[in-house]
């Protein structure tokens, strides 16, 4: 039977309760926002012991249906002082779902001054000290508990950036392989810092699996749900042979690919560093220009990427991180982009804020754009290291641009932007300003209807609800535990709706519409998450993007944000 844990590291005790009916239907973002918003003090200070962190499996996480294998991570952020909910793949959030955890919530902070480990199986949750992986990064971390726990063991945990409480610090997660993926967004890697968990194991050795009340009808929806993702064709043709990293040329070619700090849509050496050189890059190493990151993927969007020996660097590079770094940055060498998404990935630090936190540096005189190796050594021997400087960086975009005195610092709501510059993509501008998450494209993507000529980016009409429509859909992706690309075929294919709405009602023996699901569900997690920012007092001045988007023209479509105070506030009109 499904459950909640409740971690107290206050007392260092464990409580296994029943699920409340009323949370009973919810899983992912709606389950973790949900528990923030009715437990977490919204004024409460993001690293002390009245926020709790909180990992909830997605509705379909854990079952037989394909890119179903979503964990959120959910808590009050120390980057944007909002709620916070951040998603990744990996392999913990599917043996979490089949070990019957629907939420694990961890309250307090310690009393004594030493770190932990949790170790969860089918018999319990333990909480242990934890000396020897401190100050280690998260290779180490993942290494020691396969070591232990053998190859198909579950592991979350927090690097350095995460041990120093940086503001932008993420969770990772172990992939299938013992590659990193991340809970990236919003600082959560801090707040479990915070509560003095350096890591969470998990053994799935023995688990009931995930309870299907009609498996039948489940796995019929299932076959067609499959199919209708690998005959997508930008599944397909796209993301299968180069991931989001097909984004670089498109981007670029459509004059939204933040340039020099967000001066310029185009990026020159933008081929340097795109999707396909990456391919050729990958192939001719011998490395894996198609890969997956859990069980059950029909989509493939990650890749290992060797260096010049052929030895894995990284794995799951993606656009935002070729973007940032690359065109924002001026990086025009893959081989050291890849280099600084491995460091990323080992001391726990988002790629996203990291970068746009790099541009400003390059901006205010402390390294020159384009010098990859300072960028790799700031990394190295500032951040990882924990000194002043490094700090400040891993505290994101936003903090260095204070400590700076910096005033083209693209971030909203403490939080970086991604890699889509707002002023000719407008629909994704009303996301990053109006998502209770901050400047996250993932909230509300309202990129992909404007490349596919839905909309004209450069016009506002529309995009308020363009996005809207956007967020309802990503609020309710992320809460089913689906990966967010399914959209993709959700918005070309008539039978992929249907088929995932039929699972989730074979799932929980519900008997839903699709417009339950997407609006309904969508909606509630929304104004669940608003209520919430407006009672820690993000209201709808901080909904606004950062000055230099209105005073600036972007080559070369010469666009501006031009959206006054009352359009964006309609967003809200729901
Ligand atoms: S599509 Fe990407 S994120 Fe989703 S399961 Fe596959 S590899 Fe992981």
């Amino acid at each position: 039977m499904d459950k909640i844990v409740r971690v107290n590291m206050f007392d260092l005790r464990v409580s296994i309760e029943e699920v409340p009916a009323t949370w009973a239907q919810y899983g992912g973002r709606a389950l973790t926002s949900t528990i923030v918003a009715a437990e977490v003090v919204p004024t409460c200070h993001p690293l002390g012991p009245d926020n709790k962190l909180v990992f909830a499996p997605g509705m379909l996480t854990g079952t037989t249906a394909v890119n179903a294998g979503r964990l959120s991570a959910g808590a009050k952020s120390p980057l944007t002082g909002g709620i916070k909910e951040s998603s990744a793949g990996g392999i913990a959030g599917q043996i979490l779902a089949r070990l019957g955890i629907k939420a694990l919530i961890i309250e307090g902070v310690p009393q004594q001054d030493c770190w932990y480990r949790i170790h969860v199986d089918k018999d319990g949750v333990e909480i242990q000290e934890e000396i020897n992986l401190i100050g280690k990064g998260n290779y180490a971390v993942f290494k020691a508990v396969e070591a232990e726990l053998g190859k198909k063991c579950g592991c979350l945990s927090i690097g350095p950036a995460g041990e120093f409480r940086m503001a932008a610090a993420n969770i990772s997660v172990r992939d299938k392989d013992g590659g990193v993926r991340s809970h990236g967004r919003g600082g959560l890697g801090a707040v479990m810092g915070s509560k003095k968990i350096k890591l969470i194991s998990i053994d799935e050795t023995g688990s009931e699996g995930v309870k299907v009340a009609d498996p039948e009808k489940f796995s019929a929806a299932g076959k067609i749900f499959a199919k209708s993702l690998v005959n997508q064709p930008g599944i397909e043709y796209g993301m299968k042979p180069l991931g989001t990293s097909m984004l670089v040329n498109i981007i670029h070619g459509y004059g939204a690919l933040p340039t020099r700090n967000f001066r310029d849509g185009q990026y020159a050496k933008h081929d340097m560093v795109s999707g396909e050189t990456m391919r050729e890059t990958i192939i001719a190493r011998g490395g894996q220009p198609s890969h997956t990151c859990q069980p059950g993927c029909v989509i493939h969007c990650s890749q290992v990427y060797p260096d010049k020996d052929g030895k894995t660097v990284t794995s799951g590079l993606e656009y935002e991180t070729l973007g940032l770094l690359g065109a924002a940055c001026e990086i025009d060498s893959l081989d050291r982009i890849a280099e600084a998404d491995r460091i990323l990935d080992d001391i726990g630090l988002d790629s996203i804020d990291t970068a746009v936190g790099i541009a400003v540096l390059m901006d205010a005189g402390v390294l020159p754009f384009g010098d990859g190796d300072s960028v790799l050594r700031l990394l190295k021997d500032e951040v990882a290291k924990g000194t002043p400087l490094g700090r400040i960086l891993g505290c994101g975009a936003a903090t260095v641009g204070k400590v700076y005195g910096m005033t083209r610092v693209a971030a909203v709501k403490g939080q970086a932007l991604p890699a889509y510059d707002p002023r000719p993509i407008k629909g994704i501008g009303i996301t990053y300003a109006t998502s209770p998450m901050g400047a996250d494209h993932t909230a509300g993507y309202a990129v992909g209807p404007t490349l596919a000529g839905v909309i004209d980016g450069h016009q506002k009409k529309g995009q308020v609800e363009l996005s809207r429509h956007c967020q309802h859909v990503s609020a309710a992706l992320d809460s089913f535990g689906v990966c967010t690309f399914v959209d993709m075929a959700v918005g070309s294919d008539l039978e992929c709706l249907p088929a995932l709405v039929n699972m989730l009602n074979a799932r929980f023996g519900a008997s839903k519409t699709a417009e339950d699901y997407l609006l309904g569900l969508g909606s509630y997690v929304l104004k669940t998450e608003h209520r919430f920012n407006i009672n820690a007092g993000l209201t709808s001045p901080q909904d606004r993007l950062p000055e230099f988007f209105s005073a600036e023209t972007l080559p070369p479509s010469n666009t501006v944000w031009d959206f006054s105070d009352q359009e964006i506030a309609a967003f809200w009109n729901f």
